[in-house]
């Protein structure tokens, strides 16, 4: 795929692991033919970014055991909780699951053509399970042998199909995907996601596509998520994170060494997260150093910046750093867990497109400053110095402490507030500073 820092390939470790050797081939791979990261994504997947030889860099990959097959890419993708073998407090087993599905799914006769963003959660629960993940298809483990089955949303906000053993499941997970398969070639309107398909069809006609036996109803309602967690956790190992999602060359080789040297596998986890099993306290010490982020409310977590001046003729600005120099002015609003603070090179957005609570957008070296905005919504400031764009930020920061409700996002709390109420007091807490 094409970007304005280059070409960029996704990548899919087979069950969301990975070992010492196959990383460093991979991190071989990125300093050779991209920009030298490897970048972790929101859904659980591997990216190279800044490409120059596409071609190259594939036969690289393939060589390297990186790619998958024609029949294995076109599979949708699945989103497990990685880490059911090893967490005790987790429901059930989602590996057997996934490996099922991916079986069936892998074996058939026919190519699937379902659309990119397509996705099957697999959740066993637990601490390290998939509660946040929208996905078309959802499986929530119950109990050791019963899960439910739903469509369209997270764990929280799915539509229940019902309720399925675990040995009956792969049958009606590939019916109902065979069913949003025959619906997109059956005439228009297509649907383009599985939310098209339940508005169109409703949720009882999905449950009958699937074959029988569904167990009992009563159970199927699935234990609330906890937070994401970070940092060291007790039989499980280290989960970390990193600005931007970028492993960086030196990360990449200290976490290398360490799965190496344990004989594990990494685990790759949904909104840019890795657990890394058995991680010791010396291996912490030298992440850390390596740049890896494993403190909750880290504003750094909340980060997102294209690549910017020097990568892409469009930017004016060197969006990474300033967004790391900002972030200490906004710690509340930039580490809320999800995307507090976009700085992006110019209007396109290549790094968020959706709305931020703050997005600060490049122009002729200055940023205009869009807030619970998209990158290409109007600004509330516009043509700011660094300077002057940091000094809006922490008055924004202030009015975020000040105004938020229980449970509020900082998005959320200047949604609610608008755009003019925002001005009058941005401005108060500008005089007074
Ligand atoms: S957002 Fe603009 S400046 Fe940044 S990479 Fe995309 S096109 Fe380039």
């Amino acid at each position: 795929m094409a970007a304005a820092d280059g070409w960029l390939l996704r990548l899919r470790p087979p069950e969301a692991r990975v070992d010492g050797p196959a990383l460093r081939r991979l991190s071989a791979i990125a300093r050779r033919h991209a920009d030298g990261a490897v970048l972790l994504t929101r859904r659980a997947k591997l990216e190279l970014r800044g490409i120059r030889d596409p071609d190259a860099t594939t036969a690289a990959l393939r060589a390297a055991g990186w790619m998958e097959d024609e029949t294995t890419a076109a599979l949708p993708d699945q989103i497990i909780s990685p880490a059911t073998d090893i967490d005790t407090a987790a429901i059930a087993d989602a590996m057997t699951v996934h490996q099922r599905l991916h079986a069936a799914l892998s074996g058939r006769d026919a190519t699937l053509d379902l659309p990119d963003k397509f996705a099957v959660a697999i959740d066993g629960g637990g601490r390290l399970g998939v509660p946040e993940v929208h996905a078309d298809i959802r499986l929530d483990a119950l109990d050791g042998t019963h899960w439910r089955l739903a469509v369209a949303g997270s764990r929280a906000s799915a539509t229940s199909l019902g309720c399925w053993q675990a040995n009956a499941l792969t049958a009606a997970v590939t019916a109902l995907i065979d069913r949003f398969a025959a619906a997109q070639t059956a005439g228009a309107p297509a649907p383009r996601r599985m939310r098209d398909l339940l508005a169109r069809d409703g949720a009882q006609r999905l449950a009958e596509a699937c074959p029988p036996p569904r167990a009992n109803e009563s159970r199927s309602a699935p234990r609330a998520g906890g937070p994401p967690i970070l940092g060291y956790h007790d039989g499980l190992g280290h989960v970390i994170a990193f600005a931007f999602g970028r492993i960086g060359a030196d990360a990449l080789e200290t976490i290398a060494d360490g799965l190496a040297r344990r004989g594990e596998h990494l685990r790759l986890l949904p909104d840019r997260r890795v657990l890394l099993p058995a991680a010791d306290a010396n291996d912490s010490a030298a992440l850390r150093a390596a740049g890896a982020l494993d403190t909750p409310g880290d504003p750094r977590l909340g980060l997102a910046a294209c690549i910017g001046r020097g990568g892409c003729a469009q930017a004016t600005t060197a969006t990474r750093a300033d967004a790391l120099a900002l972030a200490a002015r906004a710690p509340t609003v930039a580490g809320a867990g999800e995307v507090g603070l976009h700085v992006s090179g110019c209007a396109k957005g290549c790094a968020h497109r959706r709305p931020a609570a703050v997005t600060l957008v490049g122009r002729a070296g200055g940023y205009d400053v869009v807030v619970a905005g998209a990158p290409d919504e109007p600004p509330l400031w516009t043509e700011l110095a660094v300077a002057a764009a940091g000094s809006r930020l922490a008055a924004l920061e202030r009015i975020h402490v000040a105004q938020r409700q229980d449970g509020e996002t900082p998005l959320a709390v200047f949604r609610r507030l608008g755009r003019q109420r925002l001005l009058e007091l941005s401005e108060a807490e500008i005089a007074g500073e």
